[in-house]
């Protein structure tokens, strides 16, 4: 006897999100099990909020061109948008950094060639002779995530959704041809569809069944608000500026500005914790290609942004465990991909056709699939 239609463990963006799609497409008693007492605590609440087109290996471009429109149909749903346009401006200011941009970014069709001046046109913090190279996507934008978020989750429960927190899973195991899914307070629930959306854990959570690793890696990445100095030339709407080789980035946040080092420090699984030497790094490369002179921060985080080993989303079962799907591996792309992510995962968990849309952007299953880790 099944109790629910399916399991969905994690209450981030990913798990929220097919949740949704799945109760949408006709599931019945859909449960979302999260371990913490509220929804969206890790990743999805510490991002840089931001869609950028062309961001990421061929397969996410996919999934994030194929959002757009999906990004709309959700605002009109909602009655309130999730995207405000913000440039991203690409900089070099290394001869790699100009190799990088010209050889790997500038081939992305999003993206356009600025020269140095018009570059510190468009960002006039920078600093004049530091840039050598600079490019431009235009249709790039600030994402609303925990909006976003928030969205799927109210979606979910008027479509008859059951949200549990507080409900770390502790098990998993065959039940018949079924799952049995055991939670933390001894609460069981019997499914045939098990959706892992973990973040981090997901390897974990896999490990309960038995099942082998996808092999994600976590990997930290901190942001820290940085005070903005009397008289230093910010403007609202600057764009995201980026350095060409992922050495730093910085926006305007109200009335401050949001910087990364861009680091990657793989990690364990576990509630990141942003390092004093990674926001030192922030305010140091930001400040060696502007002229800010950024001394202080208001406050800061980290997060962990889980990869599979080819850096491409992992959507899909094996076939020794039949109704065990995942939905990890969305690195630093899981706010931009959202919408047709989440399509896509509900699509392959009920085993029916792919809708249109993602197919017109390129979307193949078969590049997501946990198959092709095995
Ligand atoms: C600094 C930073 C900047 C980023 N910037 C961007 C950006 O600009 N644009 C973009 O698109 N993306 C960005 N990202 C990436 C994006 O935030 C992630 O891809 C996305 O949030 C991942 O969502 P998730 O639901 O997979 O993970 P999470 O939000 O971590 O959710 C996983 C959930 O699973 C729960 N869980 C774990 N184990 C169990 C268990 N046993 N039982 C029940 N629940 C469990 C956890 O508690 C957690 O809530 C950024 C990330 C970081 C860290």
């Amino acid at each position: 006897m099944r109790s629910h239609g399916a399991a969905i463990i994690g209450g981030g963006i990913a798990g929220t999100s097919v949740a949704a799609e799945l109760v949408a497409a006709g599931v019945e008693r859909p449960v979302l099990l999260e371990a913490e007492p509220e929804l969206a605590r890790h990743t999805t609440g510490r991002s840089a909020a931001s869609y950028i087109p062309g961001h990421g290996p061929p397969s996410t471009q996919a999934l994030t061109a194929a959002s757009e429109d999906r990004f709309e149909a959700l605002a009109d749903e909602a009655g309130h948008g999730f995207l405000r346009p913000r440039p991203v401006l690409r900089v070099a200011t290394t001869a790699e950094e100009e190799r990088v941009l010209r050889e790997e970014l500038l081939p992305l069709g999003p993206v356009t060639e600025l020269g140095p001046d018009d570059a510190v046109r468009r960002w006039p913090a920078l600093r004049p002779g530091a840039v050598r190279a600079a490019a431009v996507v235009e249709d790039a934008r600030d994402a609303d995530p925990i909006g976003l978020h928030q969205h799927y989750r109210q979606r979910f429960r008027a479509l008859g959704g059951e949200i549990r927190t507080g409900a770390r899973v502790v098990g998993l195991g065959r039940r018949g041809s079924g799952w049995r899914v055991t939670v933390d307070d001894g609460g069981t629930i019997d499914t045939d569809l098990v959706v892992v959306a973990a973040g981090a854990w997901t390897d974990r959570v896999l490990a309960l069944a038995g099942a082998a690793p996808v092999g994600l890696t976590a990997y930290r990445r901190t942001i820290a608000i940085a005070r903005i100095p009397p008289g230093a030339p910010v403007r609202p709407d600057d764009p995201f500026a980026v350095s060409a080789g992922d050495r730093w980035y910085a926006k305007p946040e109200g009335t401050h500005l949001l910087v990364s080092p861009s680091e990657e420090t793989p990690q364990e699984p576990g509630d990141a914790r942003p390092d004093e030497l990674d926001v030192a790094l922030a305010l140091e490369r930001v400040n060696a290609v502007t002229t800010l002179g950024l001394r202080s921060v208001v406050t800061t985080w980290a997060g962990q942004r889980t990869f599979a080993p080819d850096r491409a989303l992992v959507v899909g079962d094996r076939p020794e465990h039949p109704g065990l799907h995942v939905f990890a591996g969305q690195g630093g792309s899981g706010i931009e991909t959202a919408p047709a992510a989440a399509a896509l995962a509900a699509s392959v968990v009920l085993g029916v056709e792919m809708p249109a849309d993602l197919r017109r952007h390129g979307v193949r299953a078969a590049d997501y699939g946990v198959r092709r880790i095995l």
